[in-house]
Order: C-alpha cells, then sequence, then structure tokens
C-alpha cells in the first residue's frame, strides 16, 4: 500500500520554484514521472558486473597496483568518497562498482578489454536491453517517430518552400532512422556503452540515426506520446541545425533569420561560443591549427572537449532544435497532453552549457509557439492567455 501512495506522490509534480506565471501555470496541469524499472535495471545490472568473477579480478588486481604504487588516484578515490580504509571489504565492492562505470563501460575503450568480460559486457547488456526495449515501448517509439518525421518535412514545406535547400534537407531526413540497441558486441553500443544506459535520444550524424538510450524510455508511454514526437523532432533537427548546415550542406540554411531572432535577448537570447582561448590553446599545441581553423569556419559547433569546461559553449543549436520541435508539434494536430512535462522539473546545468533553463526552454519556446498556447491553456483553462514574455520566432 505504501508502494502505491508513494507511486501516486511522485506522479503529481507541482514545482513552485519557476518565476514565470505562464511556466508556473503550465506545470500545475501537467504530469511527469521518471519510470524507476529503468534505473533499478541500470543499477542491478552494474551490480551484477562488479560482482562478476571475471570483473572482479581484473578490478581487485588494478586496485593492488594502485595501492603498490602509491598511486594519488587512489588515495583521492577515497578521500572523494570518504571511505574507511580500515574496512577493506567495502572498499572493494566501492572499487568494483567505480571500475565497471569509469572503466568497463566507458567510452572508446571496449575493444582494450580482456574477451571474457567484452562477452560478460555483451551478454549481460543484452539482457537489460530486452528487458526494457519491449515490444510495446518500441512500437510507440517508432509509431512517434514517424509522426515526427512526417511533419519536419510539412513544416519545412511550410517555412521555407520547396526550394533547393529544402530539397537537400528532405533528402537527409527520409534517410534518418531510429536506432534501439540490442546488443553490444560489433554493434555502436561498443564505442560508448555507458552512454547507451545513460543518454535518452541524441542525433547521430555518422549513421543519420537517433539512437534511443535507456532515459529516453521514460517517456515511451502513450501519456507523454506529445513529448515523444518533441523530442524525436528535436533530434530530426539536429540533422540540418546550423553546425551541421555548415559541414554537410550545399545550399545556403535557409533559416539564418531565426537564428538572428532565438539569438535575439527578447526572445531567449542564446549566448555564443566562447572563443576567447582559442589563440592561447593552439600556441601551446593543446589544439592543432586546422582543428582552431575548422572550429572559426564552424562557429556554432561545440565539440566534446571544446570549448574548455566552463567556458561558454554555443547555444544556439539546442534551441534551434527546440524551436523546431515545437513548429512539429503545432502542425501535426496530435494531443498536446503533458507536452514537454519533463521540462517542470529543475536541471542543474553546468557553467557554460549548450542548454538554456528548463523554464526559460517552456517559457521562451514551447509555450511562446501560438498554437501549443492556445491549446494548452484551451484543454485546461489555465495558462489563460497569461504572457510568457518572450517574442515568438517566425519566418
Ligand atoms: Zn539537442
Amino acid at each position: 500500500m505504501k508502494n502505491f501512495f508513494m507511486a501516486l506522490f511522485t506522479f503529481c509534480i507541482i514545482p513552485t520554484t519557476y518565476a514565470n506565471d505562464a511556466v508556473k501555470s503550465y506545470c500545475k496541469s501537467v504530469s511527469f514521472s521518471k519510470d524507476d524499472s529503468i534505473y533499478n535495471e541500470i543499477a542491478k545490472f552494474k551490480a551484477d558486473m562488479a560482482n562478476a568473477k571475471e570483473v572482479a579480478a581484473v578490478a581487485d588486481e588494478a586496485l593492488s597496483n594502485l595501492i603498490a604504487k602509491k598511486s594519488p588516484v587512489v588515495t583521492s578515490w577515497i578521500k572523494r568518497r570518504k571511505l574507511d580504509v580500515n574496512d577493506p571489504v567495502n572498499v572493494a565492492r566501492q572499487w568494483r562498482l567505480y571500475y565497471v562505470d569509469n572503466i568497463v563501460l566507458s567510452s572508446g575503450t571496449f575493444s582494450e578489454r580482456p574477451k571474457v568480460i567484452q562477452k560478460l559486457v555483451d551478454s549481460e547488456m543484452s539482457e537489460v536491453f530486452s528487458n526494457l526495449y519491449t515490444k510495446e515501448k518500441k512500437s510507440l517509439l517508432k509509431k512517434s517517430f514517424d509522426i515526427a518525421k512526417r511533419d519536419a518535412i510539412n513544416v519545412l514545406k511550410l517555412l521555407i518552400g520547396k526550394d533547393e535547400a529544402f530539397k537537400e534537407i528532405k533528402e537527409r531526413i527520409e534517410k534518418i532512422s531510429i536506432f534501439t540497441p540490442e546488443k553490444v558486441i560489433g554493434t555502436k553500443v561498443e564505442k560508448a556503452p555507458r552512454d547507451f544506459l545513460e543518454w535518452g535520444f541524441a542525433y547521430d550524424p555518422n549513421s543519420n540515426q537517433i539512437n534511443v538510450g535507456l532515459d529516453g524510455l521514460n517517456f515511451a508511454y502513450p501519456k507523454y506520446q506529445a513529448s515523444l514526437v518533441s523530442l524525436m523532432a528535436h533530434e530530426i533537427a539536429h540533422s540540418f541545425d546550423s553546425c551541421r548546415f555548415s559541414g554537410f550542406y550545399k545550399n545556403k540554411n535557409p533559416f539564418t533569420s531565426i537564428q538572428s531572432c532565438l539569438r535575439n535577448t527578447s526572445s531567449v537570447g542564446a549566448k555564443k561560443r566562447d572563443d576567447s582561448q582559442l589563440a592561447f590553446l593552439v600556441q601551446n599545441n593543446i589544439i592543432k591549427k586546422e582543428v582552431a581553423q575548422n572550429l572559426l569556419a564552424n562557429p556554432t559547433c561545440n565539440r566534446s572537449l571544446y570549448p574548455l569546461p566552463g567556458k561558454q559553449r554555443d547555444q544556439l543549436d539546442e534551441i534551434f532544435a527546440d524551436w523546431f520541435s515545437a513548429e512539429v508539434v503545432a502542425l501535426s494536430g496530435i494531443d498536446l497532453k503533458n507536452l514537454r512535462s519533463e521540462l517542470c522539473l529543475e536541471k542543474d546545468l553546468s557553467k557554460g552549457s549548450s542548454y538554456i533553463s528548463n523554464e526559460k526552454r517552456l517559457a521562451g519556446i514551447y509555450l511562446t509557439q501560438p498554437t501549443i498556447a492556445k491549446k494548452t491553456s484551451g484543454f485546461l483553462g489555465l495558462l489563460g492567455g497569461k504572457d510568457t514574455g518572450f517574442k515568438y520566432c517566425s519566418n
């Protein structure tokens, strides 16, 4: 019974910390809760991995080597976690979990792991995948993706007309597919196993696919279908955002006026990338000259390690993808119930993040889109024409 009430309690969200009136009203009218079963399954998988004798053996060996060398890595790790060195059993247990997270599952190193561990990761993760990506969820994902794709093309037709740029974008969008992982060995999951456990939706330009990580399954319920379509449309937009446009496309970017509107502070004021350290990084050989030239030629592109942590990343393309996704759900005529209700939960952003706050995403983009504003105030009467305080960017 307790669990029932807990579930009921966590389902209703009434955030009160947002200051924007339109957002406050909107968030009172929608709900969102994360699916705990996803995280329980991941935690169980990691614990099983850490306890497996193949992993425990290499993790323990690594730990004793580091201790023998009096490595600062291990002493600072113990300090950070406030572990008791007089409790070696607990230290070893925590270390194995850490080892699984940061070594076994880390990006780009799968092929360096012993074959037995590769096989173990493959079989255990495949099981997690088959437990969580159920037939119903996959079918809802596909259905939502198909709507997003169809209406993305319709929005483009409407906004930019059937010119050469439209044809070029359409051609790329038509080839996008969604990727839901099934196994590890021999698939793209090998490159970054942990990403698939932690991430939601991500556009992968190399394969022209939308990767669906386990976090994305939080939305794979009919009650969140509007969000699902919006999230898919957001990823589709990344296939022709300003960074990709400067890299992939022959035609002129047809969205430059929208993008300069999104930069404006009367709209959400997308911040520009901070290149103030670039010359220094080149002088000190931290960034190669050709890489720097490429960065300068593509001023809205961020790299995983550039700008350096804490320095401002360019925000235009995340905002543009939100803006496009709002246009898609507005046009598609789908039921907007709980649209992007997860944004009602505050999210901590790192300094210089390429994202703006969740509150601003809702107020400045989604609730400012006229059709969305009308529909969301219509069926609940709560938004009641409250002004979001942001300019709507349109062609
Ligand atoms: Zn994005």
